[in-house]
């Protein structure tokens, strides 16, 4: 996967997203690997997707903004096919998960931040392969995750979506 970088991006919130999406996808039998924009020019791919971080993606300590509304991430459509173009809202995932994060937890701010980037990424991902926009009933491909189920010690792909998945393209190369 390219990793298209508006802002900012923290290190070990890159290191979490990378770590957890793996962990996800590889549940599918899917491989995937994160390249940054700057060095995917000199490699090829065969199967490629490629997402856009707009925002800030590293953690703060200011407040929450509680007026962020809207989705975390989206991939692009066209003639009802789910492209391999997603976009993420780093900026609405970090506010949505501070509304979960204990005082203790900044410590691992980034940490968390990337896992949960991790799970959008995976969700994402989901709508890709599967090629639906259609959500599972549980599990990192159901509709409308919460800012605990975004940073909570495990979130898996449900059976369905193992199942849905098997077989799919591979992503690490
Ligand atoms: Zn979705």
């Amino acid at each position: 996967m390219v990793v298209q970088v508006d802002e900012t991006f923290s290190p070990q919130a890159w290191q979490a997203m990378e770590a957890e999406s793996k962990r996800i996808a590889k549940q599918a039998g899917i491989r995937v690997r994160f390249v940054e924009r700057s060095q995917a020019a000199a490699e090829q791919f065969t199967d490629l997707v490629v997402f856009r971080m707009k925002g800030k993606c590293e953690m703060d300590t200011m407040p929450a903004l509680l007026d962020e509304r809207g989705p975390f991430a989206w991939a692009f459509t066209a003639d009802g096919n789910v492209l391999p173009f997603g976009e993420v809202k780093c900026d609405r995932v970090r506010e949505s998960i501070k509304t979960a994060l204990k005082p203790s937890d900044y410590r691992k701010g980034d940490e968390l931040f990337g896992r949960a980037l991790g799970r959008v990424v995976a969700h994402e991902l989901y709508h890709m392969l599967a090629n639906t926009k259609k959500h599972g009933k549980s599990g990192v491909a159901k509709d409308a995750l919460s800012a605990k189920q975004l940073i909570s010690e495990k979130l898996d792909f449900s059976m369905h979506e193992r199942v849905t998945l098997e077989g799919k393209r591979d992503f690490s190369r």
